[in-house]
C-alpha cells in the first residue's frame, strides 16, 4: 500500500514567496489525512497535483495561527461545492473545541456534519491495520504530535513448505495466510507458523508540529521510518529557539539520531532561512536529513522495498511549458460575436494586444466564433475582460 506525504507548506509563522505556512497531506492507499491547515492550504492543494479532495479528517498539532487559519476558508469551500453527506472530523489538542466556537461567525451553518475530537498525549486512534498516536511535545501551549504506526504484516507464504506438508492448493492456503490453522483431510492440523515466514514490520512515521527538542518526541518517533520535525532556526538563533520553544536544525537532528529514525525531514523553517544552511547544520549530526520545499513529497515504502525517499516536486502539478508548438497551432474559441462588426472589433482589440485571432462562422447562426491559438488563450481572455471592467477597479502596479 502506497504511503507518502505531500508538503504543502513548509514555512514558519508566515507565508513567503516560495513557502506557504504549515500543512502536510498524508496519503495512505485511498486515504487523505491533512496535518495542520495554515492560511492558503486549500489553494496550495489546488495548485498541486492532488487538487482539493473532499478531505474527511484534519489533524491539528496546535492552535497557533500559522497552523489553523486555513480552516474557515476550506470548510466553506466544501460547503459551496455542495457537500452534504460526507462528514468532516477535526482532531486536535485540548482547546480545539473552543477554537471552533470562535470560528462560528466565519463558518455559519455548514451543510455537512462536522465533528471535533480533542486528543491528549497518549490517546490512540485504532484504524484497522494502523493506529494514530497523539504524543506530547514541548511548545508551551496545548499541543500534540502525531505518529502513524502500522501493524505488522503476516510473513511471506512459503509455497515449498506448504507443498512439503501436503497442504493442497486452494482455500486452505488462504486460511493459513490469514493467520488461522487448518485441518487436512487426513486429520493433521497445520498451523500458520509452519508455512509463513517471519512477520514483516509495518511502517511508522511521526510528525511533531512545533516543539523544542523533547524526550517524548524521541520516544514517540523511536525507530520510525520518517520523522518530520520542525527546525525553525539555525545555530545562530539558538537562544531565540529556547525562548519561543522551537527547535534548531541541529536539535532536530539530535532528536532524529537518538530516535534512530531512517529519515529526518525538517520543516517549519523561519522565513530568514532558505533551507540549505539548515540542512547542512542538521546533516553534520544526522546525515539522513532533507528539507522539503512546498510540493515536494516523501515516499515511505515498506522496509523490504527500500528507504524513504524525497521526491522533488513530487506533488507539483505538471508544469505548463513556455513554448508548446502543438499549442500554437491549436485554435480555441475565446469569444462568440453576435455579428461581423462585433467580431471584427474583437479581432482588432486582440491584434492591439499582440494576439492574432481568426473568425469562424457558427453553425446555423449569424454569429462568429473568435478563435486564438491555445497558447494565447489566457492573454486573449484578459484583453477581452479588461474591456468590460471600468478602469477604477483595476489598479496598475
Ligand atoms: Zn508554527
Ligand atoms: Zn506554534
Amino acid at each position: 500500500m502506497d504511503l507518502d506525504l505531500v508538503f504543502l507548506g513548509t514555512s514558519a509563522s508566515m507565508p513567503t514567496a516560495r513557502r506557504a505556512p504549515a500543512a502536510i497531506l498524508l496519503r495512505r492507499g485511498g486515504e487523505r489525512l491533512l496535518f495542520d491547515c495554515a492560511e492558503g492550504t486549500q489553494r496550495q492543494l489546488q495548485r498541486s497535483a492532488v487538487g482539493l479532495p473532499e478531505i474527511e479528517e484534519i489533524f491539528l498539532t496546535h492552535l497557533h495561527a500559522d497552523h489553523v487559519l486555513g480552516l474557515p476558508g476550506m470548510l466553506k469551500t466544501f460547503a459551496l461545492r455542495g457537500r452534504e453527506q460526507l462528514g468532516l472530523t477535526v482532531y486536535g489538542p485540548r482547546g480545539v473545541r473552543d477554537l471552533f466556537g470562535n470560528l462560528k461567525p466565519f463558518l455559519g451553518r455548514l451543510p455537512y456534519p462536522l465533528t471535533i475530537v480533542e486528543l491528549a498525549p497518549g490517546d490512540v486512534l485504532e484504524r484497522g491495520d494502523y493506529r494514530i498516536e497523539a504524543f506530547a511535545v514541548d511548545h508551551g501551549v496545548s499541543a500534540v504530535g502525531y505518529a502513524l504506526v502500522e501493524e505488522e504484516r503476516p510473513g511471506r507464504f512459503d509455497v515449498a513448505a506448504a507443498d512439503a506438508l501436503g497442504v493442497p492448493p486452494g482455500p486452505e492456503r488462504g486460511i493459513l495466510q490469514g493467520g488461522d490453522p487448518v485441518t487436512l483431510t487426513d486429520g493433521r492440523v497445520i498451523t500458520p507458523d509452519a508455512v509463513l515466514g517471519p512477520a514483516r514490520p509495518g511502517r511508522k512515521l511521526a510528525l511533531t508540529g512545533d516543539t523544542a527538542p523533547a524526550p517524548s518526541v524521541i520516544q514517540a518517533a523511536y525507530q520510525a521510518d520518517l520523522l518530520v520535525h520542525e527546525a525553525t532556526f539555525g545555530d545562530e538563533d539558538k537562544d531565540r529557539a529556547r525562548e519561543t520553544l522551537h527547535a534548531t536544525a541541529a536539535e532536530a537532528a539530535q532528536v532524529a539520531k537518538l530516535a534512530e529514525v531512517k529519515l529526518l525531514a525538517i520543516t517549519h523553517l523561519s522565513p530568514r532561512y532558505a533551507g540549505g544552511e539548515l540542512v547542512r547544520e542538521a546533516r553534520a549530526i544526522f546525515p539522513e536529513t532533507v528539507a522539503p520545499r512546498d510540493f515536494d513529497t516523501i515516499e515511505v515504502p515498506y522496509a523490504e522495498r527500500g528507504a524513504p525517499l524525497l521526491v522533488k516536486r513530487g506533488g507539483a502539478a505538471p508544469e505548463r511549458t513556455a513554448y508548446d508548438p502543438g499549442a500554437i497551432s491549436r485554435l480555441v474559441q475565446v469569444a462568440t460575436a453576435g455579428d461581423v462588426t462585433e467580431a471584427e472589433e474583437l479581432q482588432e482589440l486582440l491584434r492591439n494586444a499582440g494576439i492574432e485571432a481568426e473568425l469562424e462562422p457558427v453553425d446555423n447562426e449569424d454569429g462568429l466564433n473568435v478563435m486564438v491559438s491555445e497558447g494565447a488563450l489566457e492573454a486573449a481572455q484578459d484583453a477581452i475582460e479588461a474591456l468590460s471592467e471600468p478602469d477604477d477597479i483595476i489598479s496598475e502596479p
